[in-house]
């Protein structure tokens, strides 16, 4: 169907942040596949436990149970700090709708009516998830909505403070907004998020399908001001290339799912689990958080030291950075950049994506912005000679 469009390149392979396309063109990887591959590709620790996984059963359903589905559930509750329950998923959109369920039915049980959620904030394509999602142009389309969700300013904690009452069963956002173009929110935000939300009986459901495992250099976003949600939805980079989803719900959330309230049959699927393990402990045994915040830092001082006219500046943390620009040059520098030998992303027509595997090197990330200049120089006159 024709909703991607005519992709640019057919990739074929790939070793640590290097990827090939069909015909042997090599290009440095600092996309990662929408933040997703953190161990690179054709990481010998995720290929040994994907391939040792499958040799030994593929699928169980949720009929039985199997072993790296429970590790996993335990290994994320240990990083979190214990007291809670894990459900798994195939995606970051299936999270978040099972994060939505736990919501509406938390609501439902004290007699909460409303959701609320930002301002271009992203959270999915299916219907539930998009309700929650703010962003206009993929929203609009598929409505109207069956949930009374309310739309607030990103990073206004007075703005949330007036929306959330005492009948506002859940808030979603996430603690660093993705898709609206990497935009960490204000300090104290977060803060301010966990408070209002205790203080009206709200759920605070963090969307950390893209900014946790390790992306920032925090194992979760929301570490960064010790403001933990209620409910936490995963994705994205825990599977490490593996179609993967996550929510975990703390304490007494643990328990809102009874028997039969929802299910996967692909759920906690072996083979995903598996490599998720081998991605969580890579991430550990080789110091790859702080990878990304050094490695990250050198990217965001790069780029700021660049002084170009197409340059507005650049921000995010760790290893998720956005290039932003003085105009809306983003395709053009995307094509520039995969002509030099660099994948990135044009997220939004003024900001260029950058989130590359985790274990992108010093060394890499200088050859990036080595190039960087000449790059926009070329995108800037292909801008000039557009019609
Ligand atoms: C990517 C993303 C999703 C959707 O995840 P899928 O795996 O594409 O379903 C939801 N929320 C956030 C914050 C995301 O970045």
């Amino acid at each position: 169907m024709p909703n991607y469009g005519v992709p640019p390149l057919a990739l074929t392979r790939g070793e640590g942040c290097t990827v090939w396309d069909a015909d042997g063109n090599a290009y440095l990887d600092l996309v990662g596949g929408i933040a997703v591959s953190s161990l690179g590709h054709a990481h010998p620790a995720l290929v040994a436990a994907v391939t040792g996984q499958v040799a030994k059963i593929a699928h169980t359903s949720n009929l039985f149970v199997n072993e790296p589905e429970i590790l996993l559930a335990e290994r994320l509750l240990g990083l979190l700090g214990g007291d809670g329950r894990v459900f798994l998923a195939n995606s970051g959109t299936e999270a978040n709708e099972a994060a939505l369920k736990i919501a509406i039915k938390y609501g439902k049980a004290r007699g909460k009516t409303y959701f609320v959620a930002t301002e271009d904030g992203f959270h999915g394509r299916s219907l539930g998830a998009l309700s929650l999602t703010g962003k206009h142009a993929i929203r609009e389309p598929f409505g109207p909505y069956a949930l009374d969700v309310r739309f607030i300013p990103y990073g206004d904690a007075a703005a949330l403070k007036d929306a959330v009452t005492e009948d506002c069963a859940a808030v979603f956002l996430e603690p660093t907004q993705g898709e609206a173009g990497v935009v960490p929110p204000p300090p104290g935000y977060l803060a301010a998020v966990r408070e209002i939300c205790t203080a009206n009986g709200a759920l605070y459901v963090g969307d950390e399908i893209q900014s946790a495992i390790g992306r920032t250099g925090a194992w979760f976003a929301f570490q960064h001001e010790d403001a933990r949600p209620d409910v936490l939805t995963l994705a994205k980079g825990l599977g490490g290339g593996l179609p993967i989803g996550a929510v975990v719900a703390f304490g007494e959330h643990g328990e809102t799912f009874a028997k039969g309230d929802h299910g996967s049959t692909f759920g906690g699927n072996p083979v995903a689990a598996a490599a998720a393990l081998a991605v969580l402990d890579t991430l550990e045994s080789d110091g790859l958080l702080a990878n990304a915040a050094e490695v990250g830092a050198l990217i965001a001082d790069g780029v700021a030291a660049i002084d170009h006219p197409l340059l507005a500046g650049v921000r995010g943390r760790g290893l998720w950075q956005a290039i932003v620009l003085t105009s809306e040059a983003s395709g053009a520098v995307q094509d520039a950049a995969r002509a030099a030998g660099f994948l990135v992303n044009a997220l939004r027509p003024d900001a260029v994506r950058i989130a590359p595997p985790l274990v992108l090197t010093a060394a890499q990330a200088r050859s990036f912005l080595d190039a960087l200049p000449a790059i926009l120089d070329t995108a800037a006159q292909t801008q000039e000679t557009a019609p």
